[in-house]
């Protein structure tokens, strides 16, 4: 039976789980002042939290890099997850986890003795559904203006939205991000792939000129497993134009095909043969899982 009132959505800040609309953090906070922190999402199926220890080392990463202090272990953090999962009666969705440098006074230099804030907020959708798009989508390409620490999955997103704000309201899924030598590096929120005239799969390599996906990790993985061909290696726009197919991926659009880049098909404009196969194989992936984490 479905309760009469909606209950209210909890989120988790620094320490309480409390109500999502009295979640707050203070002014002072560095990542309100300077984007100074770092974030992940991660996909929840099934009550099962998706490639958690692939995401709890690329936070570390993160963090490392920005010499920012985990503020619990990964322990008490998988916990705090389960926690508001339960307590958000959650089993489809998607985790939001922010760490910032903390509340202090503002200067830019890193303050001393501040504790890192974490907070977590849940999305939830209605019921189980394929992890991958069946629609196809469409994609612009614009300039990359982003810095040479892409690999940081750091909550200072300003090029990411403006290109996807672009994006959207020329009514496409996604901004196709292309650097100064005309190489395609990633989407403003997903990591972008091609199948060229052999049938190889080409995306671009995981180095500091983009964000390393979890789920490019393990697509790249199951493809390789199931005997496709994969380079990771650079492509051009030019290249991407003529390509046989061309689809993108991150945890909430699963792997997604594009069927148009700046107003002109690639290929038919249809999903390919590579795409439907990788769509089953990363849904098996993900079906795999969820049965290995309940045997
Ligand atoms: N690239 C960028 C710039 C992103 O923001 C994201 C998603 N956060 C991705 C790629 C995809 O990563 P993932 O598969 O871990 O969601």
């Amino acid at each position: 039976l479905e309760p009469v009132y909606p209950m209210p959505k909890i989120s988790y800040v620094n320490g309480r789980f409390i109500n999502h609309r009295d979640a707050f953090v203070h002014i002072e906070d560095r990542g309100y002042q300077f984007a100074d922190g770092v974030y992940e999402v991660i996909a929840i199926h099934n009550g099962l939290v998706l490639d958690e220890e692939q995401h709890m080392e690329r936070l570390a990463r993160s963090l490392a890099s920005l010499r920012i202090d985990a503020p619990v272990s990964d322990a008490s953090l998988k916990l705090i997850i389960q926690e508001l999962l339960r307590r958000n009666k959650c089993q489809e969705g998607a985790i939001y986890l922010q760490i910032t440098r903390g509340v202090a006074k503002r200067n830019h230099e890193f303050p001393k003795n501040v504790r890192p804030s974490l907070v977590m907020t849940l999305s939830k959708t209605p019921e189980r559904h394929s992890m991958n798009n069946r629609t196809v989508g469409t994609a612009i390409s614009l300039p990359d203006i982003r810095w040479e620490r892409c690999d940081i999955k750091s909550i200072s997103l300003l090029p990411n939205i403006l290109a996807k704000q672009q994006a959207v309201e020329g009514k496409h899924t996604d901004a196709i991000l292309v650097n100064d030598e005309g190489y395609v590096t990633e989407g403003s929120a997903t990591n972008v792939y091609m199948v060229d005239s052999k049938g190889t799969i080409l995306t671009h390599p995981a180095n500091h000129s983009i964000l390393g996906g979890i789920t490019r990790d393990s697509v790249l993985k199951v493809a390789r497993r199931n005997g496709l061909k994969v380079e990771e290696r650079r492509f051009t726009l030019k290249e991407l134009q003529n390509a046989r197919e061309m689809f993108i991926t991150s945890t909430t659009k699963g792997v997604m095909p594009i069927g148009m880049l700046d107003g002109k098909k690639i290929a038919d404009g249809k999903t390919g043969p590579v795409t439907t196969q990788l769509q089953s194989l990363y849904d098996d992936y993900v079906e795999q899982k969820f049965n290995e984490a309940v045997a």
